[in-house]
């Protein structure tokens, strides 16, 4: 049975509306769910973490091909269902639990105790909700964990801002976020008809891995000055840092640095690279 035939048999059977609120819009096209599958390169060696699994349609591919696989799913209603479903299956746990207030590292250590298995790598996998993409990125990127990659569903136009370049309208916090953690490469662009229900907007798998390419004094101090460069992106730079206080420093203190890196006075956020911003903290 395909996987929107199996959708279809589960709604009836468990009554389900998908939940706006939620964010849910369940995958049910086969081919993509085994092309995230294959980008996300899922090994027995490995622990995943799926974030809203929802009815289990990308579940029941990941459970086939991992080690280990922890669902995180805030809709109760979905925990029978899943249980139900995979009832067969031994290799996972379930919580009813919000994303962004686990601790995934810790419930990773529990897990490898439990199982008394090293995991080789911790990956992500999940068709995200949308409505929460951007906190749930960065919490996946700042927090010190173990993930070493992330395969997600997004928005088309989010994982666009993910791998933008200077000076366009796409390159912004998210850019800079996803580049000082990460190598990233948007796979496939998926089509709204590839969901039930249909959402909004096309959307698109972005493969993440973590890699820092470079070193900066305070990750702090970076990470306060890109987002005060872009909070009003319009302006120049200097006056956006000023006007946002970064670091308290007066307008003179911030010429001075840009001159000592040799940076344009008059520059505006979406002009300056990422090593261009380091260079900045490093000059600090
Ligand atoms: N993975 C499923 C469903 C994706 S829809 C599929 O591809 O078919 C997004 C899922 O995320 C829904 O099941 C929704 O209930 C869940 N979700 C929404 N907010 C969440 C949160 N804060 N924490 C965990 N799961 C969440």
């Amino acid at each position: 049975m395909n996987t929107l035939s199996k959708t279809k048999k589960i709604i009836n059977k468990f009554d389900i509306k998908a939940n706006k609120r939620y964010g849910q819009n369940f995958l049910i096209d086969d081919d993509i769910l085994q092309h995230i599958v294959r980008a996300a390169d899922i090994t027995i060696e490995d622990l995943v973490v799926e974030i809203g699994p929802g009815l289990g349609n990308l579940t029941e591919y990941i459970l086939d091909s991992a080690g280990y696989t922890l669902l995180i799913e805030i809709d109760k209603k979905m925990i029978d269902i899943l249980n139900d479903r995979f009832k067969e299956y031994n290799n996972y746990m379930l919580l009813n639990e919000d994303i962004l207030k686990v601790d995934i590292d810790k419930i990773a250590n529990e897990i490898e105790i439990k199982q008394n298995t090293k995991y080789k790598r911790v990956k992500v996998v999940a068709n995200l909700p949308y409505y929460i993409t951007t906190p749930i990125i960065f919490k996946l990127l700042q927090d010190e964990n173990n993930i070493s990659d992330i395969t997600v569903m997004v928005q088309k136009e989010v994982a666009q801002r993910m791998v933008a370049h200077t000076n366009t309208k796409d390159y912004g916090i998210l850019t800079l976020m996803v580049e000082y953690f990460c190598d990233a490469k948007i796979e496939i662009d998926v089509p709204k008809s590839s969901f039930i229900p249909e959402p909004n907007v096309t959307s698109a798998v972005i493969c993440l891995k973590k890699n820092r390419k470079y070193s900066v004094k305070s990750e702090k101090l970076l990470f306060e000055l890109i987002h005060k460069a872009f909070a009003q992106r319009r302006k120049k730079m200097i006056n956006s840092l000023e006007s946002n206080k970064f670091n308290n420093m007066t307008k003179k203190e911030i010429e001075q640095l840009f001159t000592k890196c040799n940076i344009d006075i008059n520059v505006r956020a979406e002009q300056l690279d990422l090593k261009q911003y380091i260079d900045i903290i490093n000059n600090m």
